[in-house]
């Protein structure tokens, strides 16, 4: 896939290399910022193996969509002009790594079975439970502490240009930003947003605000296959569906169906649910802010086809 390419919202990266993507992506803010460009391979090499293939929607292939709708909105002109390159960089840095070594499970389903010492030894889930104790965004925590963890390696520390404050700043964006992946705080982190733009301040000016946008562009890179044309969107949504699928099977094994099962008949209902009140609220407050017109449109179309 050529650079010129992946400024493309619509661009299908299924199947595409999460590295080869990242070298195109990165290539010239990496340039701009003076980083190692052969650490840098070496980390995203290492980042995409750190994806669980085994996962139908939480894997490499995931990464590249988000990370590609990442750097589509680095590339639009209200967004080029407020963002350092230290900006582009966090975002796309987050973006790259904000699902890294995704169980396929979901946070509250880990919570609920974490004393089960049967269940976490089964289904190998103890390196999740060690490595921090946040309760709060608990896997957001695991993924940034393990990006971190892998970028700190010397063959992979690709960032020795920045100087102390630089570097203590991206880590710090880093993590809000993962940190704000979490759907558990969507509503909070829209209405933050929705704040600002209600004050017409300058967004550009105002270091908080703008790590609000950015916050609310990962968010919308992380949820907006919905955007996307239908049959991309379609596929999506039915690995996201798969992956539910399974975690309804080992809730089944070890909870004695305490929970619902997922009805696969259900989908279209869940689909246009998760539409309208979560990812269309999301993309028309950002297209107060960047011009988004053809994928709010593809929004309604695409909820037009699950309601239908
Ligand atoms: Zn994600």
């Amino acid at each position: 896939m050529a650079l010129r390419e992946t400024n493309n919202w619509s661009n299908d990266t299924f199947n595409v290399s999460l590295a080869t993507l990242a070298a195109q992506v990165f290539a010239d803010v990496l340039t701009r910022v003076g980083a190692d460009k052969d650490k840098f391979n070496e980390f995203v090499k290492s980042v995409e193996k750190s994806y669980n293939s085994e996962n139908p929607y939480h894997n490499a292939f995931h990464a590249g969509d988000v990370l590609q709708s990442a750097y589509f909105f680095t590339q639009q002109q209200e967004i080029k002009e407020i963002l350092s390159d230290l900006d582009v960089l966090t975002l796309l840095f987050a973006a790259l790594v904000h699902d890294i070594d995704h169980p396929g499970l979901s946070a509250d389903f880990l919570l609920r079975i974490e004393h089960n010492t049967e269940a976490v030894q089964e289904l190998k889930l103890n390196r999740y439970f060690t490595s921090h104790n946040n309760r709060r965004n608990f896997l957001e925590h695991y993924h940034v502490v393990f990006a971190c963890d892998l970028l700190f390696q010397e063959k992979h520390n690709f960032l020795q240009c920045l100087n102390d404050n630089d570097l203590l700043l991206f880590t710090g964006r880093v993590t809000d930003l993962i940190l704000s992946t979490d759907m558990a705080d969507h509503d909070l982190h829209l209405s933050e947003f929705q704040k600002i733009l209600s004050t017409n301040s300058d967004i550009g000016k105002n270091d908080i605000y703008k790590l609000s946008l950015m916050k609310i562009i990962i968010k919308a890179c992380d949820i907006g296959h919905p955007a996307k044309p239908l049959e991309m969107h379609k596929k999506w949504s039915g690995l996201v569906m798969n992956e539910m699928q399974i975690q309804s099977e080992k809730q089944r094994l070890f909870e004695s169906g305490q929970l619902p099962l997922m009805e696969h008949n259900n989908d279209k209902k869940i689909n246009a649910e998760f539409l309208k009140l979560k990812v269309i609220p999301l993309f028309e407050t950002l297209s107060q802010y960047v011009s988004l017109e053809i994928q709010v449109k593809q929004l309604y179309e695409n909820l037009y086809y699950w309601e239908s």
